[in-house]
């Protein structure tokens, strides 16, 4: 922890405050914790937890704005799938770590991103398709939801495997 400037050799205090986050176009004003300068060079200084946590805070409110799926939702539907996050960047197409960054709520999905999170969320089909054309075998077992599974195909199950596909309480915890 900094307690003196290495500006301007002033003190160094803790401070909380609004600060305006940029994030592509948009600006978003959220509360950050952060090291302020009191000397005269009055320079804020950001510990790289505390940046994360004011980026993260600002692309809540992005998400929320925009309608976009969270970092808890993107979290969810991948495990509901079975993959593992660099699994998932192989199946969309997506960049090395970049599923990491959105559950870790540092970058945002776009808006084409999001509605395909939703089609390989809620479309069996889709993921299917996928998961073949990407030939990606899921590493994790699926927690799917019962809304995923067709009713029939669940009551055709053998007893153990729609047990394993309708864990108890799944419907309850699942976002939106
Ligand atoms: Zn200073």
């Amino acid at each position: 922890m900094l307690t003196t400037c290495p500006e301007c050799g002033g003190r160094i205090e803790r401070a909380r405050h609004t600060v305006d986050v940029h994030i592509g176009r948009r600006t978003v004003a959220v509360e950050g914790d952060y090291s302020r300068c009191t000397g005269d060079c009055a320079e804020c200084y950001f510990a790289a937890g505390e940046m994360d946590a004011v980026i993260s805070r600002a692309t809540d409110v992005i998400r929320a704005n925009e309608g976009l799926l969270t970092p808890a939702d993107i979290k969810s539907l991948r495990k509901r799938i079975g993959l593992t996050q660099p699994q998932l960047e192989q199946l969309l197409g997506a960049g090395l770590k970049t599923v990491t960054r959105w559950e870790k709520g540092t970058v945002i999905q776009n808006g084409a991103t999001d509605t395909l999170l939703r089609l390989i969320r809620d479309v069996p089909e889709a993921l299917t398709y996928l998961l073949r054309a990407r030939q990606v075998v899921p590493k994790m077992v699926p927690t799917l939801v019962p809304t995923l599974v067709p009713n029939a195909l669940v009551v055709s199950a053998p007893s153990a495997a729609s047990a394993a596909l309708t864990p108890s309480g799944s419907r309850a915890r699942r976002p939106r």
